[in-house]
């Protein structure tokens, strides 16, 4: 099996670089390939998204990619900035399904904004549509008013659309994923309101029929909103749409306290996936060998299960990452009052270690 790691701008390279290790220690007859993206393949090649990198992603069963952009490439033109790269590949592998799990091991609960009794040990899974929904709604644009009280002014306006398969294969995988943990799904819409959300909850509730064994339960993205800051713990799995999507695991990454932890993998229809720390290419600390890279370890983990279908392996890598915790190894950003600061470098070292005390 073969994977594609494209390790990408600022911390990019060191955080991919010692996710690298720990997959070959875990997995060392799949075939890595290699090549620049985002602000480095502009660099070399002139072009964010190279055709070399594009083909070598599509031939492979998985994507590691580290991260891209940073604030000196703000003056390209917009189809040669670095971050142009991920939609490219999105588009390309058409990566639909966007899982993005929000874990607080026990031991950072203290890096949560939130009463350590309400978040310890959260395990939650955010499953977002990232192909439809308003962001690609066409018509959009802007004009002068056609109607209503301010006719005549300007005023610009976007599309949400949602067809049926689009809702329909995103069901299936929150039900599946489902499958492998509580047996629970939220399905978050705005269904008093929206025709789409009308239709996702149809869809949603038409395709559980296939799974009886999974609780459905639909919810409201305002109420969503709420209580994943009231009682986060009581949610599994949220499947949404593209929009809702975006905010909610935004939210529901921050109570966990430190982007640093958190993993995200991106599908396709094959099973063909993308994956990545949740977090951007933090200039500000590239190359200062601090940079938590727990999050691409934990991201490595979700390509071994998600595309490869390597449970074990999987497994193995988180148990070894809460091993490392356990023992009080932190990196800066998640260092609080506890523990050993360590930097990029020496946490996957230990990560290694853990990894070989079986
Ligand atoms: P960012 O996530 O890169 O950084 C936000 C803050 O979190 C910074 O203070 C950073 O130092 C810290 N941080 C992030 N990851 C960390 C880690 N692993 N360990 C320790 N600290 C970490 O977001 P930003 O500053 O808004 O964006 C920086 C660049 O990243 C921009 O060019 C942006 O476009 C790009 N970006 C890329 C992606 C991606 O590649 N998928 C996602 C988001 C942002």
């Amino acid at each position: 099996m073969k994977v594609a790691v494209l390790p990408g701008d600022g911390i990019g390279p060191e955080i991919t670089a010692v996710a690298v290790e720990v997959l070959k220690t875990v997995a060392p007859d799949l075939e890595l390939g290699f090549a620049p993206v985002g602000g480095a393949a502009y660099e070399a090649y002139g072009h964010p998204l190279p055709a070399a990198t594009l083909a070598l992603a599509q031939s492979s069963d998985a994507v590691l990619f580290g991260a891209v952009g940073d604030w000196k490439y703000d003056a390209l033109e917009r189809a040669l900035r670095p971050e142009q790269a991920i939609l490219g590949l999105r588009r390309a592998l058409g990566l639909f399904a966007n899982l993005r799990p929000a874990i607080l091991y026990p031991e950072l609960a203290e890096a949560s904004s939130l009463k350590t009794e309400i978040v310890a040990g959260l395990d939650l899974l955010i499953i977002r549509e990232l192909t439809g929904d308003i962001y690609f709604g066409t018509p959009r644009g802007r004009r002068a008013s056609p109607d209503g009280a301010f006719a005549g002014a300007s005023e610009a306006f976007d599309t949400m659309r949602y067809t049926e398969p689009e809702i329909e294969r995103i069901a299936h995988i929150a039900f599946r994923a489902a499958k492998a943990r509580s047996q629970r799904v939220t399905s978050v819409d705005k269904a008093n309101v929206l025709e789409t959300s009308q239709l996702w909850r149809d869809v949603v509730n038409r395709v559980h029929q296939q799974y009886p064994d999974i609780k459905l339960d639909h919810m409201y993205v305002d109420n969503a909103a709420m209580q994943l800051v009231r009682a986060p713990k009581s949610f599994d799995v949220i499947v949404t749409g593209n929009l809702f999507g975006d905010i909610l695991s935004d939210e529901a990454a921050m109570l966990t306290g430190s982007i640093g932890m958190l993993p995200s993998a991106s599908l396709n229809e094959r099973g063909q996936g993308l994956y990545e720390p949740s977090h951007g290419s933090a200039p500000d600390i590239a190359g200062q060998g601090i940079a938590n890279p727990l999050a691409t370890i934990l991201s490595a983990a979700l390509l071994l299960r998600y595309s490869l279908k390597r449970e074990t392996q999987a497994a193995r890598i988180e148990h070894a990452v809460q091993r490392v915790l356990a023992d009080g190894r932190r990196t800066a950003d998640i260092v609080g009052t506890k523990g050993v600061s360590v930097g990029t470098e020496a946490m996957g070292e230990a990560v290694l270690q853990a990894l070989s005390q079986r």
